[in-house]
């Protein structure tokens, strides 16, 4: 793979890289897409990634369609479908990791410890291997994107991260390859998940600034969902992830929220399109 790349750079052609795990939906196909019109080279990885999963977390259960996604990733035009093994990317010998520091111990972070420290290792050895100018992430995971971005300036990579708008289901459920997961009746309950957030946006638009206010108000049509348990809603500001004392336009309002035994994110940016 990297040799495919530093020959297409050498070229003169510019890469763009989508990193995902597979079982891809029309999330994946937006980044695909937007990767396409903008570059001379686009790559598209495959790898269920070890290092991000918690030991009571779906590694084993996730889905693996390869042969489907690959046909997809034919259509959309990538030039190349990286699909490594896990021996390949964690070989015996490696010792490697990125800590990405204070960030990563909150709203996701702390539901999952480790979590970011695995994706910023593996999103660091892939950027490597695929030698993007650019590469495309998905606003749905807004944290990883702060985090990825922070990797960028802090180790100084040449790269431009380009996240993408979240692409929904018409009933507002945010596309998720964890979506198969659900049953019929939490898959009906789902979208309440997404109008919890549009409330709280269309509030803020008439003037409400009190995170606490979003918060609770997101948090009331949460509890309303069967079975659900939430991890976290918070307002946070997108640079520091710490609740400000008045929200404002581009302060997140994210939510991680179980359904059953699935684990489901969504987030709205406030008063803005996108991060
Ligand atoms: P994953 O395969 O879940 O690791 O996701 C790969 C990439 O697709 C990540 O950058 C995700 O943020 C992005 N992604 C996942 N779901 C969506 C969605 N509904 N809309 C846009 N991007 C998404």
């Amino acid at each position: 793979m990297q040799e495919q790349a530093i020959a297409w750079r050498q070229a003169g052609d510019a890469i763009g890289f989508v990193p995902t795990m597979g079982a891809l939906h029309a999330g994946h196909d937006s980044l695909v897409a937007r990767a396409r019109r903008e570059n001379q080279r686009v790559i598209v990885s495959i790898f269920v990634n070890p290092a991000q999963f918690g030991p009571n977390e779906d590694f084993e259960a996730y889905p693996r369609p390869f042969e489907v996604d690959y046909a997809r990733l034919d259509a959309l035009g990538a030039d190349a479908i990286f699909h490594p093994p896990v021996e390949q990317i964690y070989p015996p010998a490696f010792k490697t990791h990125v800590d990405p520091g204070p960030l990563a111990e909150v709203l996701e972070g702390k539901s999952r410890p480790g979590h970011f420290a695995g994706v910023l290792t593996v999103v660091l050895k892939l950027f490597n291997l695929t030698q993007p100018k650019r590469a495309y992430f998905g606003q749905k995971d807004f944290q990883q994107v702060i985090l990825v971005r922070q990797l960028v300036r802090d180790l100084g990579l040449p790269i431009r991260i380009v996240a993408c708008p979240t692409v929904r289901e018409p009933d507002g459920l945010a596309l998720s390859s964890r979506n198969a997961y659900l049953d019929p009746a939490q898959r009906a309950a789902a979208p309440a998940i997404s109008r919890a957030l549009d409330a709280a946006a269309l509030s803020f638009g008439k003037g409400q600034a009190h995170p606490a206010e979003h918060e609770s108000t997101a948090r009331s049509a949460l509890e309303k969902i069967p079975g659900s348990t939430i991890e976290y809603v918070a307002v946070v500001d997108p640079t520091t992830l710490r609740t400000p004392a008045r929200a404002i336009a581009g302060s997140v309002l994210a939510v991680a929220v179980k359904l059953g035994s699935t684990r489901l994110i969504d987030n709205v940016v406030l008063g803005a399109e996108r991060l």
